[in-house]
């Protein structure tokens, strides 16, 4: 049978938190009843968050996924966990209007901090930190721009300073024509958080079933009929697929793109900045180049995408780009992170407006999937578990609207 979601190689190398502790998740190797409540597509993030969101004693979950749990980019993420959206709030006004570019912008915010809670709530050991994030101004956007992008967001409600050159260079000692300093960011281990929500569902009678593959669906008006590799048909009221850049093959469009992305960890404690402990930071360039400290004061670090869904698999661009980013961030900040030791590379999605697509399949009221994830991925999981959660206790979430799935 055809594939339902193209299968990629969604990472290649291992990343840092492969070797981490507590990112074991128990599963079992096939589903123990033939109905559920609902049965959520992929074991990474987004299906964590959103199994989580809907497990409860008395509605029973399924989450299914065709490798081990975290098995796919969740592993390769470097969560740097932000509010803010890829695209400027001042060019996507321009796209989808002021009101709407707002209401994105603002509700990224809200979900940072709703995750941060669900993190406490939930006492899940990931690191999960509070930052600030530090955009500085790059060939896409000049310290005029980001003057008016700080103006935007805050006429949107949402804190954010504005820096000139002599700025960034008196509070982070960086050469840059500006920046923009703002609050509701956070890090943590992508693999921990996920394995933590994951186990948060299960307390809460989610069984996760792992190194199967759901081959088919069918919505059967108020029932889901889904078919997996192992030849068993189960049937829910509602199945979400959350299968991440391996996305229902009826939703390609070309308003969403496979592009190849690079990350490194350095040795552990490397010299840097004091300011890097609360701070993450980014560029306004394209490619930009981002970093943040993580794990025994590794310097986590990434960026060089290339427009092509296959270049990440190449090994020979892999220490390229390794010795170019050390390059960028050397010239930066006047350190040299030497040779990494860990460097990863995988396949990453984008869509022309930096929003995620969150819906349910036309045609259905019980098929829901979410895709489309760039920069914010995690942050944009979080909304997916709103918006799905509500649509399947019945409610429409009020910026639903924001996230429709393209009509190609
Ligand atoms: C290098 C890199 C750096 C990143 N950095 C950041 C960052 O700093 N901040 C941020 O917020 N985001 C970042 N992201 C994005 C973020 O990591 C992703 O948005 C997020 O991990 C996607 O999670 P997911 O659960 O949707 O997908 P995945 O983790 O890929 O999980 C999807 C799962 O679905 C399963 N699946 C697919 N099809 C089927 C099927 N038919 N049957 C059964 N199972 C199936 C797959 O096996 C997979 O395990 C980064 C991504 C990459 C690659």
């Amino acid at each position: 049978m055809d594939e339902m979601t193209k299968q990629r190689t969604l990472r290649a190398s291992q990343p840092l938190w492969a070797e981490t502790a507590r990112i074991s998740v128990r599963t079992r190797g096939k589903p123990s009843r033939q109905t559920y409540h609902t049965i959520v597509v992929g074991a990474g993030i987004s299906g964590a968050l959103v199994a989580q969101a809907v497990a409860r004693p008395d509605r029973p979950v399924l989450v299914i996924d065709r490798r081990k749990p975290l098995g796919g980019s969740t592993m390769a993420s470097t969560a740097m966990i932000q509010h803010e959206i890829d695209i400027p709030l001042t060019a996507l006004s321009g796209m989808i209007g002021v009101a709407r570019a707002r209401r994105a912008w603002q509700r990224s915010a809200g979900a940072v901090l709703r995750l941060e809670r669900l993190v406490r709530d939930l006492d899940i050991a990931c690191s999960f930190e509070r930052r600030a994030t530090l955009l500085l101004a790059g060939d896409e956007m000049d310290g005029a721009a980001l003057g008016k992008e700080a103006a935007a967001r805050r006429k949107a409600g949402l804190a954010a300073e504005h820096l000139d050159a002599d700025g960034v260079d008196a509070r982070f000692g960086l050469k840059r024509d500006g920046g923009i300093v703002s609050d509701i960011s956070a890090s943590a281990n992508p693999a921990q958080l996920a394995a933590g929500l994951l186990r948060a569902a299960a307390g809460n009678g989610a069984e996760i079933v792992s190194e199967v593959e759901i081959t088919d669906v069918r919505s059967l008006g108020d029932r889901v009929a889904v078919a997996t590799s192992a030849g068993a048909l189960i049937e829910a009221a509602h199945v979400v697929f959350c299968t991440g850049y391996e996305f229902l093959k009826p939703l390609e469009s070309r308003r969403h793109a496979i592009v190849s992305t690079w990350a490194f960890a350095s040795r552990p404690k490397l010299a840097l900045p004091d300011w890097l402990a609360d701070h993450i930071v980014w560029e306004a360039s394209d490619p930009y180049l981002y970093f943040r400290l993580g794990p025994e004061g590794r310097l986590i670090i990434g960026g060089e995408d290339e427009e092509s869904s296959d270049a990440y698999l190449d090994e020979a661009r892999m220490a390229r780009k390794a010795a170019r980013v050390r390059e960028k961030f050397e010239a930066l900040t006047g350190i040299d992170m030497g040779r990494p030791a860990f460097a990863w590379s995988a396949a990453f999605g984008t869509t022309d407006t930096g929003l995620p697509f969150i819906d349910t399949l036309s045609g259905t009221n019980n098929v829901h999937a979410v895709m489309g994830f760039g920069g914010n991925g995690i942050t944009f999981s979080q909304i997916a578990s709103e918006i799905i959660a509500a649509r399947i206790d019945g409610h429409d979430d009020p910026d639903a609207d924001l996230f429709r799935f393209p009509t190609r």
